[in-house]
């Protein structure tokens, strides 16, 4: 079989997630045939470095044989179990182990199979807890300018990319948005810590005017993935913990892109303070398998956890379910990706890899047509813009960044930026030289893309 074989097949029956399928007249799918490490190879024969961690949750590489190895051991024990009566070593022995790695106070996981899901399941559970302890007059979340959630319909409500999510809003619960830290909004000569801290205050005016009425705030810690990789200090996360509990409202990091060592630490949470800050729900996903099976976990606490510990009678049980809640396969992946970050010592190795990163593309910062090289540890993004001194950029109808795309595709290279933005986010077994000819198709990709 061929690329053009199975293209051709593809197109008679795939619908693709987030393409507008028209585009793949002039831009067909890459047909992948196999993964190997940072590689993935074509039917044709092409390789490509996957800097982009096939949507950010390939941690250890393809077809990595440890995890290989776990998951054909618990394909040949138990593929799969329900979860409700039921239980299996793999779910309690990850519930276990992610208690001990997560921020403290963080005591209970529920299971669920995709990120949405657990994001789902932190506002229901938000909501439900302030019903089930006599506060049903709190319905409303607090979100952030420009954040991502997820794709379903609850997930979507409290995100605010527009291209997602403007066309479904009048199916859609309203949540009250606070501005985004974002620190390429900055002036020039403030820092990041100072502006973050500035932002701040639009927050803690909607907390003031809106707690009695508010579940929960969600963020996403550090780095607002979907909303073109936008970058925040970890005072405003030290900040929001503190005023979420001076106001008596939840805090929800969704940790599914950043968790698993992605800003330079396990979570992004750490960072926040001399000790890290513990929210009230902690979602992950993506990097939890190591980007080999669909599974989430909504993390919480004894205090919300008692809320609904009660007699059935009471219907005061948290009755949310999937079907493969848990699935032991995935869970086994999870278990194996925690014994690679352990054997690797993995976040240690990242701080070298992730200056690797800041060397490769140092020179871009001064490029006409570079709004801002950031970076938050394992994740550097590059701002394409049409005018570096007033940052305008360019008309988001000439998509110069699918531009750098197919450049990267041809030099073999997996880039997919969001509009104008090019970023790296790659699997941890990436080595310095494949950095470096990121960095340089990067260039190269954004100088075609930016000439005419
Ligand atoms: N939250 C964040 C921060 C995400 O980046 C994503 C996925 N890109 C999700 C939630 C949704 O996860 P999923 O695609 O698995 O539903």
């Amino acid at each position: 079989m061929s690329n053009a074989d199975l293209i051709a097949r593809d197109l008679k029956v795939v619908w693709h997630p987030c393409t507008q399928m028209k585009d793949t007249e002039a831009m067909p799918p890459v047909p992948i045939r196999r993964g190997e490490g940072v590689w993935l190879e074509d039917f044709d024969g092409n390789r490509y470095i996957d800097a982009v961690s096939s949507w950010w949750v390939n941690i250890f590489g393809h077809a990595n044989p440890a995890i290989n190895d776990r998951i054909k051991t618990q394909l040949d024990t138990l593929e799969h179990v329900m979860l409700a009566g039921f239980s299996h070593e793999p779910a309690v022995e990850l519930a276990e182990r992610l208690v001990d790695l997560t921020p403290a106070g963080l005591t209970r996981a529920f299971y669920a199979d995709n990120g949405s899901a657990a994001v789902e399941v932190a506002l229901k559970m938000s909501f439900h807890y302030w019903r089930n302890t006599g506060h049903g007059e709190k319905t409303r979340f607090i979100n952030m300018g420009n954040s991502y959630h997820g794709e379903t319909l609850g997930a979507l409500a409290v995100g605010d990319v527009d291209l997602y999510k403007k066309t479904y809003e009048p199916l859609l619960l309203k949540p009250l948005t606070a501005r985004s830290p974002d620190c390429y909004q900055r002036e020039p000569g403030v820092s990041w810590e100072e502006h973050s801290r500035a932002v701040f205050a639009d927050m803690e005016a909607l907390l003031a005017e809106h707690a009695h009425e508010t579940c929960a705030v969600i963020v996403e810690p550090l780095l607002q993935c979907a909303g073109h990789m936008r970058m925040y200090h970890p005072v405003y996360l030290e900040l929001l913990r503190e005023a979420c509990d001076r106001y008596g409202v939840h805090l929800i990091a969704d940790e599914i892109a950043v968790g698993f060592g992605r800003t330079g630490t396990l979570f992004a949470c750490e960072q926040a303070g001399e000790r890290g800050i513990s929210p009230d729900f902690m979602c992950l996903s993506k990097g939890l398998t190591a980007g080999y099976l669909p599974l989430s976990i909504t993390m919480t606490t004894d205090d919300i956890y008692a809320a609904f510990y009660d007699d059935y009678a009471n219907l005061n049980a948290f009755l949310h379910s999937h079907s493969y809640t848990g699935n032991p396969l995935a869970c086994a992946a999870a278990l194996a990706t925690l014994d690679e970050f352990e054997r690797r010592d993995q976040i240690a190795v990242n701080r070298q890899l992730a200056q690797h990163m800041a060397d490769a593309v140092a020179p871009l910062a001064e490029h006409p047509n570079v709004g801002e090289v950031r970076q938050t540890g394992m994740v550097l993004a590059i701002e394409m813009v049409a005018d570096k001194a007033s940052g305008t950029p360019f008309d988001w109808r000439e998509r110069r960044g699918i531009r750098v795309y197919q450049h990267a595709l041809s030099q073999g290279a997996l880039l997919r930026p969001l509009g104008d933005v090019i970023y790296f986010m790659p699997p941890y077994v990436i080595t310095p030289e494949q950095i470096e000819h990121l960095g340089k198709v990067a260039a190269q990709g954004i100088e075609r893309a930016v000439s005419t």
